[in-house]
C-alpha cells in the first residue's frame, strides 16, 4: 500500500470533479522540511517554532533563530507558514529559562500569545527574525492562540516596530508578510468574521479548538475517551470558520490533527475546506481520499447533515459520509 500511495507523490492533489486542494505540511526542526518535500507536500503550513526554544539552556538569540527560519525557508520551495511562540500548557521549556508562578490550570493560562505580549521582549526577539528571514522567500506569520481583535492587533503593532526598526538598520525585510491568526479557541471561531476583516489567513487548530469546546484536557487521559472532532459543537465551529474567512476573501487552512486524518478529509472537504496542512507522513493518503472525492455533492451531502435536528441524526448521517 506504501508502495502504491507513493506512485500519488508527484499527482496533483485534485478532486474527482476537479476542485483544487492544498495539502501542506506540519514541522517542528528546519530537517523536517525535507521529509515534508519528500513526502509531496506543496509548501509548509505549520512551522512550530517552540521546538527551537525546549529543552535547552537560555533562550535562543535573534541570530540563532534567524538562522534557523532562514535555514527552512530556502529549504522551501512555496509559501512557509510560520507560527511564532507557542510555549505554556503542554508545551513547556525547561525551568531555569522562564520564572513565574505555576498555573493552576496552563491550559487557560498564560501560553502562545498572551505569553508573548506579556513579555514583549520574547516576541521581539522572535519577530526580528522571522521578519529578517522572509528576505530568503515566501515567510508568512502565523498568531497562535488569538482570542481577540486587541490581541491581533497589538502583535500586528509589534511586528510594524520591528519592521521600522530593521529598516532603519539597513536590513532587508519583505514588502508584504501575510499574517495570519491560528482558530483555535471557541471564542475566535465565534467572532471569526470580526477577525477575518483584520487577518491574510485562518488555519484552524483542531488539537486546541476540541480541547477548549469540550472542555477537554488534551494531555489528560482520563478525558480523552471524550475527545471527539465529530462533536456537532466542533463541526459548527469548523464551518463556521470556513465560511467567515471565505465570505471576507481570506484563506482558511486546517492545521490540527483532525486535517492529517483520512477519515475527515471527505467531511473536511464537504465542510468547505480546500487546504490542509498535516504531519508529513499523512499528505499521501489524504490525497488519495481528495482525488477520489466528488467535492459538490460533498458540499451538498454535509449541509444537509449540518441542518440535521438531532444530535443523533448528525452523528449517523457522518457515519454514512
Ligand atoms: C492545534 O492546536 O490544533 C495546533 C495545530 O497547534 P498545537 O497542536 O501545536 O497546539
Ligand atoms: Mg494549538
Amino acid at each position: 500500500d506504501r508502495r502504491l500511495l507513493q506512485t500519488l507523490r508527484d499527482k496533483p492533489a485534485i478532486s474527482g470533479d476537479g476542485v483544487e486542494v492544498r495539502l501542506q505540511a506540519n514541522i517542528e526542526l528546519p530537517e523536517d522540511a525535507a521529509v515534508a518535500t519528500a513526502n509531496g507536500a506543496a509548501g509548509i503550513g505549520l512551522y512550530r517554532t517552540e521546538f527551537l526554544y525546549m529543552n535547552r539552556k537560555g533562550l535562543p538569540t535573534e541570530e540563532e533563530q534567524y538562522q534557523a527560519y532562514s535555514r527552512v525557508v530556502s529549504a522551501v520551495r512555496g509559501p512557509i507558514t510560520i507560527r511564532t511562540l507557542d510555549l505554556g500548557a503542554d508545551k513547556q521549556v525547561d525551568s531555569g529559562q522562564r520564572q513565574g508562578p505555576t498555573p493552576n490550570n496552563p491550559a487557560l493560562g498564560l501560553r502562545a500569545i498572551r505569553l508573548c505580549l506579556k513579555e514583549p521582549e520574547l516576541f521581539r526577539v522572535q519577530m526580528r527574525a522571522l521578519l529578517r528571514a522572509s528576505a530568503h522567500g515566501q515567510v508568512r506569520i502565523m498568531l497562535p492562540m488569538i482570542s481577540s481583535l486587541s490581541e491581533l492587533r497589538q502583535a500586528k503593532a509589534l511586528m510594524a516596530t520591528c519592521r521600522a526598526e530593521l529598516i532603519r538598520e539597513g536590513r532587508v525585510v519583505a514588502d508584504r508578510i501575510p499574517v495570519g491568526a491560528m482558530i483555535e479557541v471557541p471564542a475566535a471561531a465565534i467572532s471569526s468574521s470580526l477577525l477575518a476583516r483584520e487577518v491574510d489567513f485562518f488555519s484552524i487548530g483542531t488539537n486546541d479548538l476540541i480541547q477548549y469546546t469540550l472542555a477537554i484536557d488534551r494531555v489528560d487521559d482520563e478525558v480523552n475517551y471524550l475527545y471527539d472532532p465529530l462533536h456537532p459543537a466542533v463541526l459548527r465551529l469548523i464551518h463556521m470558520t470556513i465560511e467567515a474567512g471565505h465570505k471576507a476573501g481570506i484563506e482558511v487552512s486546517m492545521c490540527g490533527e483532525m486535517a492529517g486524518d483520512a477519515c475527515y478529509t471527505r467531511l473536511l472537504l464537504g465542510l468547505g475546506l480546500t487546504d490542509f496542512s498535516m504531519h508529513p507522513a499523512n499528505v499521501l493518503e489524504v490525497k488519495r481520499a481528495v482525488r477520489e472525492a466528488q467535492v459538490g455533492e460533498l458540499r451538498r451531502r454535509v449541509a444537509d447533515i449540518m441542518q440535521a435536528a438531532s444530535l443523533d441524526d448528525f452523528a449517523s448521517l457522518l457515519a454514512a459520509l
